[in-house]
Formats: structure tokens, C-alpha cells, sequence
């Protein structure tokens, strides 16, 4: 397996053995993600689903889960609605005076 530099954990690691989906996100993760973080997305990604309540079903959950994964990542910024309360401590800062 190649190894590559984690956005995640910032190591030089092996990554996937392939892309884990086609497409460009697929090929991102493939690029940037090590495996080790890879398989614990794969755990963390059953307590989002339970902790948020997603339904895969509906297409909004599905792009939830797929931001959380993003974020978990290392692959994108974490935005304050899709994240809170967030269960790996991004975005997790409580702000008062929080409305709109
Ligand atoms: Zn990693």
C-alpha cells in the first residue's frame, strides 16, 4: 500500500488499498486518508448515525454523515449546524446567544 501524509493524523502511513467509492471524494480520501484513520472512521461513523439519529434513507441525513466524515477526516471545515453537538469534540465550543 502506498503511504502517504494523513490529513487526519498527520503521519506518514499506508493509505487505502483503493479508493473506497468511485468519484472524487472517493479519490480524496484515497489521497489524503490513512488507513488506520480510515477504520476508525468506519467505528465512529455507527456512534454519528446513533448520536444524530441519521437515516440513510433520506438524502439530507446521507450528506450529514457525509460531512461528518469529511471532518472527521481531516478533508473539510466543520460547519456549526451539521456538527453540533459534535461526538469527536470538532466544533464542539458551546456558544451563548446562539439563534437565527
Ligand atoms: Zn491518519
Amino acid at each position: 500500500m502506498p503511504e502517504l501524509v494523513c490529513s487526519r493524523c498527520k503521519k506518514s502511513a499506508p493509505g487505502l488499498p483503493a479508493p473506497p467509492w468511485g468519484g472524487a471524494q472517493g479519490q480524496e480520501i484515497f489521497e489524503n486518508a490513512c488507513l488506520s484513520c480510515w477504520k476508525e472512521w468506519q467505528l465512529m461513523q455507527v456512534k454519528v448515525l446513533n448520536e444524530f439519529h441519521l437515516n440513510l434513507s433520506d438524502a439530507s441525513h446521507a450528506a450529514r454523515l457525509d460531512h461528518h466524515m469529511m471532518v472527521f477526516l481531516g478533508l473539510e471545515e466543520p460547519s456549526d449546524e451539521a456538527m453540533a453537538p459534535a461526538p469527536y469534540g470538532f466544533g464542539a465550543q458551546e456558544s451563548p446567544g446562539e439563534g437565527e
